[in-house]
């Protein structure tokens, strides 16, 4: 599949804005521009909102096994495609082809599971306590009309996510997917419309991000908000979704610490947390970001991490043997020399890469910083990048209270022998997900989300579907 051109969906059609306006699509491994995205106007947006209303209609009366057979065939088509639809995400995003081929890959289980989950949505029976004749009813109605905003480093993960869960509870849902990666979120889309969606249950716009947000939520049809992305843009939508008393869901940044206690096993603390560090390049919500190193182990973890950020390939994501490929957009290179430039005044060490690497495309080189101060940037605002900042502790409290110091509360990790103390992490580090002596294994059917500033509502488990469903009670008299 060469890259293509990306269109909106909207109301079961492919096509193009109507204002006939695009935007850019950039080979970050390059520089160079591969593909155009449609740039939706508000006739796109207000054709997508009388789309998604229709839909909904259509979805929400339809039986749950006709709705799960569409979804189950969808994510078949998806497994069948998954290796061409790798091959645009590594374009437009950059990560290696294998960790594409996992993304697409995994969006087929993601749907698979809520396919099921589409028979468990149901209510109950509560008996009356003064009056036999009395049937109380719980009742599980799907929420109305979604808008989904959706960002750039899974895109496909990011949308199926939200797009399963709202399926299976009897929603539709417009989505806003990131534009600079259009391409393979687009195919997702197209997945659910080969395999029979009726038109309007799904639509995908593109165009400006804040233009789009301000107009959908506060608009009638649309009842529920969900938003992937960073913290502050988080902030500014909820309190837009608030205004006008929206659901929302918010899955935002996080500032994952990694807790290597005295005890822990460095051999799988680095292997574990290294390779998660470097995924993606560490655009990852979930990616360890502060490493905190017990004091006596510290120098044998860092010498382990080192030799692993420097064995690394970086490169393009389509070439052979590639392990870590470019960051997604030149922002991300402006963070990574000011974040390190600021480490390194505040007193960190560079054990490992520490720069952008020459040539064309947005590399840099994984890096490792040491002895970085608790006041550095670094260790303050996510840095979405591939450095691993690290610090030491003496006792294992100091680095509960490091740990749990920032707003942040998405994702943790730790590493101990003791069941003592894996017993006082699970209780004390405040994260909605957290692994002990584990890599991340966020699979849907575990919930998935943050606390604090990192959001509230979850995209994995029962609870996602439950964020699109209203509860509602009827009571009948039968005498
Ligand atoms: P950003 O904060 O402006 O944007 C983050 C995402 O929100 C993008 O997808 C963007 O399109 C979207 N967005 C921005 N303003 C919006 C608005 N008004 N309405 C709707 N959507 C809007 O900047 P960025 O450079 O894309 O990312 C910067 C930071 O965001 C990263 O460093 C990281 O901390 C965070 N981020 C988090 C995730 C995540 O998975 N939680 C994903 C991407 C970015």
């Amino acid at each position: 599949m060469t890259y293509p051109n990306t269109q909106l969906f909207i109301n079961g059609q492919w096509r193009d804005a109507a204002e006939g306006r695009t935007l850019a699509v950039v080979n970050p491994a390059t520089g160079q521009e591969i593909g155009r995205v449609a740039h939706a106007s508000k006739v796109d947006l207000d054709a997508a909102l009388e789309a998604a209303q229709k839909g909904f209609e259509t979805w929400r009366d339809m039986t749950t096994s006709e709705r799960s057979k569409i979804m189950r065939k969808a994510a078949g088509l998806m497994r069948e495609r998954a290796d061409a639809i790798a091959r645009l995400l590594t374009q437009e995003q950059g990560k290696p082809l294998a960790e594409a081929r996992v993304e697409a890959l995994a969006a087929v289980d993601i749907i698979e599971w809520f396919a099921e989950e589409t028979f468990r949505v149901y209510g109950r029976i509560v008996p009356s306590r003064v009056n036999l004749s009395i049937r109380q009813m719980v009742l599980k109605d799907p929420v109305g009309p979604v808008a989904a905003f959706t960002p750039w480093n899974f895109p496909i993960n990011q949308v199926v996510r939200k797009v399963g869960a709202a399926l299976a509870a009897g929603c539709s849902m417009i989505v806003k997917a990131p534009e600079e990666t259009p391409a393979a979120p687009a195919e997702l889309i197209r997945a659910f419309a080969d395999a029979g969606l009726p038109p309007g249950v799904l639509g995908l716009v593109y165009g400006d991000p804040a233009e789009i947000s301000s107009y959908l939520i506060p608009h009638p049809v649309i009842r529920k908000i969900t938003f992937t992305g960073s913290t502050p843009v988080g902030k500014q939508l909820a309190a837009l979704a608030g205004q006008h008393m929206k659901r929302v869901t918010m899955e935002l940044g996080g500032h994952a610490p990694v807790i290597v206690a005295e005890d822990a096993d460095i051999e799988l603390a680095v292997k574990a947390s290294g390779a998660a560090k470097f995924r993606n390049a560490g655009q990852v919500c979930i990616s360890p970001t502060r490493f905190l190193v017990h004091e006596s182990i510290r120098r044998d973890f860092e010498q382990a991490l080192v030799k692993h950020a420097e064995s690394l390939k970086v490169g393009d994501g389509l070439a052979d043997g590639t392990q870590m490929g470019p960051l997604a957009n030149t922002r991300r290179i402006t963070a990574m020399e000011a974040m390190t430039a600021d480490a390194i005044q505040q007193g960190a060490k560079v054990l490992a890469g520490g720069e952008r690497m020459s040539g064309d495309g947005n590399f840099w080189q994984p890096t490792v910083l040491t002895d970085v101060s608790p006041q550095a940037r670094i260790f303050n605002d996510e840095p979405f990048g591939p450095v691993a900042a690290v610090r030491g502790f003496s006792k294992l409290e100091d680095a509960i209270a490091e740990a749990n110091r920032l707003p942040y509360g998405l994702a943790g990790y730790a590493f101990t022998r003791s069941l003592k103390n894996a017993d006082l992490l699970s209780r004390r580090v405040e994260v909605g997900m957290l692994w002990v002596n584990m890599p991340a294994m966020p699979m849907v059917e575990l919930p998935f989300g943050g606390i604090k500033d990192s959001g509230y509502g979850s995209e994995g488990g029962p609870e996602a579907v439950e964020a699109y469903l209203n509860v509602r009670t009827v009571s009948v008299m039968n005498a």
